[in-house]
């Protein structure tokens, strides 16, 4: 019936105007898409992988941001690679954290050609919380205050889904001022991106509802995540992101555990495995690894969302399971 319906169509007159107008409309989009190549995107840069990826889904349909950071080293201690360099000369805007996350890049951004930085630390609205020193004793000495002291902020603000949002808006406001022309794609990307968090922060939410109890993470990366979901690790591995722990902090963390009944250690793709034995040996505590940068993610608009499901499936995975590891 179908089939019948579309033969006889084809073979009206009607038929071979409307096939000429399609022609005529593909060509009309072929034109007007490398029309707008011509007009030069913007050449972004972006630091970390999260970022990357929001910045990513804000520019779809225009160009590809540049990712610097790949594979899991760490912003905290990373050393640019020539082709970094070369990317970020001439770059028309770097988006990045801010100087409390990549020291590195903070240091030699002076000596670079990059015609604007945007820290998403400056964003407007953005939650900002201090380092809370869980010490090992398991006490949090902070209570999460906004803190306004440069040297004492938690830089790791992408793993709250609200801040995500409001990283979201500053992006497309600087992609807006360099590049104009494509306001319109940027303001729709970006309040797609917004509606796809709000849904993500609903299924994270119903998800962690039920986890408790306590664990220990290898680097305090997660205060963002674990207030927004009224979570509560007990002790740090390693408070100083720059240095790695001493045998003394090894000895009081092995006690820390045992006397909060950590039921699970989690470690991150860098840290090395000798450690958690350490750590674990002769306890019944269970170990998993968390990413914070999504390091083993491929790079683009779906890798902050892999990344956000990916911790929240470990931590749940690991704090439900009543098996012995
Ligand atoms: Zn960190």
């Amino acid at each position: 019936m179908l089939f019948y319906y579309i033969s006889t169509f084809s073979e009206s007159a009607v038929s071979s105007r409307f096939h000429r107008l399609t022609t005529l409309i593909s060509l009309m989009l072929v034109f007007a898409v490398s029309g707008r190549q011509a007009v030069a995107a913007p050449r972004v840069v972006v630091s970390i992988a999260p970022l990357h990826s929001l910045v990513a889904a804000v520019m779809a349909g225009s160009s590809r941001p540049h990712l610097l950071l790949r594979g899991g080293e760490s912003p905290h201690t990373f050393s640019l690679r020539p082709s970094d360099a070369r990317a970020l000369s001439g770059a028309d805007i770097l988006f990045w954290i801010g100087p409390p996350l990549e020291r590195p890049l903070a240091r030699i951004l002076p000596n670079l050609d990059v015609s604007a930085t945007v820290a998403m630390l400056d964003a407007p609205g953005l939650n900002v919380l201090s380092n809370r020193p869980l010490d090992a004793a398991g006490h949090e000495q902070t209570n999460g205050e906004p803190h306004t002291d440069p040297a004492s902020i938690d830089p790791h603000i992408w793993l709250s889904p609200t801040n995500a949002a409001i990283i979201t808006d500053a992006v497309a406001q600087a992609l807006t001022q360099a590049d104009p022309i494509q306001a319109g794609l940027y303001r729709s990307n970006a309040a797609q991106l917004k509606d796809r968090l709000t849904a993500l922060d609903r299924r994270l939410a119903a998800q962690l509802a039920d986890v408790s109890g306590s664990y220990a993470v290898f680097h305090d990366a997660y205060q963002y995540f674990e207030r927004h979901y009224s979570l509560r690790p007990v002790a740090a591995v390693n408070t100083h992101p720059e240095r790695s722990p001493g045998a003394a902090h090894l000895h009081e963390l092995r006690a820390t555990l045992a006397t909060h009944g950590v039921r699970c250690l989690f470690s991150e793709p860098q840290f090395q495995p000798r450690l958690v034995a350490m750590l674990s040996e002769g306890r019944n505590i269970r170990h998993a690894v968390l990413d914070p940068l999504g390091s083993e993610i491929p790079p683009g608009p779906e890798a902050y969302f892999q990344m956000m499901h990916a911790i929240a499936d470990t931590l749940e995975q690991c704090m439900q399971g009543d098996s012995a590891p």
